[in-house]
């Protein structure tokens, strides 16, 4: 009779144990045998890559990656990479906007019932206070159009937002994950193709100004259409900005996934999400000097070249 009485309770009990488990250390896998060949690139030398700050949340490690602890508090930074180039200014995402707090009110209740935000000066006036004509950038290229991204684009009217066919669909085919996006009212978007060719073992590419220094690869997983961008600048130094295929960088050193929640959360396909962590991985050992730039790890944005007033 016991024993009846005993596995209601012992159900969710095993359901807890699963749901903790995620959280525990668990690397991904990493096959041996990679090479990748680095591609050309003739930067300009009067381009630059400027990190600008804007807007924060915080969470707690364990959520951002398998075997992050629950007693350290990580700032998820907010913000726009700008990438200025001789032939027009790009700006990649574009960090909490003016609007800030009603944008978040569009984010599912949990998210709003656990997460913090703050914000600080928004790109449209960091960008004004540096003397910099919003009206004149080339566009925004977005990362992928989740509403963490595509807030500042209210500040910026008129600029044009540069997606791919397959994130445009995600935004157009509707639900909670871009209902920002398409919220925000008649964004100046404009599709671009990867027309470019294999670039560093992906199949295709998008180079932007046809000289290796920027290159757009399609990199679906967290959404249909996000990319990673590879940016050579004239020092040498090489940047690939992965979105949130990884929240904190340590989801590429190690390699790690985000927990099973988190993945469930945000995560369009996250078996296609764990392959590009682990060639990620595999990238960053075999490219020495390629700093890898999560969009929310506050602590590598930090050590970047930033936008000065
Ligand atoms: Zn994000």
């Amino acid at each position: 009779m016991k024993k009846f009485l005993l596995v209601p309770l012992l159900i969710p009990l095993a359901g807890l144990g699963t749901l903790y488990s995620t959280f525990t250390a668990q690397t991904l896998p990493v096959p041996a045998g990679y090479a990748v060949k680095l591609p050309e690139a003739t930067p300009p030398p009067e381009l630059t890559l400027s990190a600008i700050r804007a807007g924060k949340m915080f969470n707690q490690a364990a959520f951002a990656y398998r075997g992050g602890s629950f007693g350290e508090t990580r700032v998820f930074g907010m913000g726009a990479i700008l990438v200025r180039h001789p032939h027009g200014a790009l700006l990649f995402d574009s960090g909490f906007g003016r609007n800030v707090e009603a944008h978040f009110r569009t984010t599912p209740w949990l998210m709003q019932a656990t997460s913090k935000y703050e914000t600080e000066a928004t790109v449209a006036d960091q960008l004004k206070a540096a003397g910099i004509d919003a009206s004149m950038l080339k566009g925004v290229i977005l990362t992928h159009a989740h509403w963490d991204h595509v807030s500042g684009l209210e500040d910026l009217p008129g600029t044009p937002v540069l997606v791919n066919a397959a994130e445009r669909e995600f935004i157009e085919a509707g639900g909670p994950p871009t209902a920002l996006a398409r919220g925000l009212g008649a964004l100046n978007f404009q599709i671009y193709q990867f027309e470019s060719g294999p670039y560093l073992g992906f199949d295709q590419s998008h180079d932007v100004f046809g000289d290796g220094s920027v290159v757009l690869v399609p990199a679906p997983g967290h959404t249909p259409g996000s990319i990673i961008a590879f940016i050579s600048t004239p020092d040498g130094q090489r940047y690939a900005l992965v979105g949130d295929l990884v929240w904190q960088r340590e989801g590429v050193d190690l390699p790690a996934e985000k927990p099973f929640i988190s993945r469930r959360m945000v995560d369009w396909d996250e078996g296609k999400v764990r392959d590009l962590v682990v060639r990620m991985h595999q990238l960053q050992k075999a490219v020495p000097g390629l700093i890898v730039v999560p969009a929310h790890d506050r602590r590598v944005w930090d050590a970047l070249p930033q936008l000065s007033p």
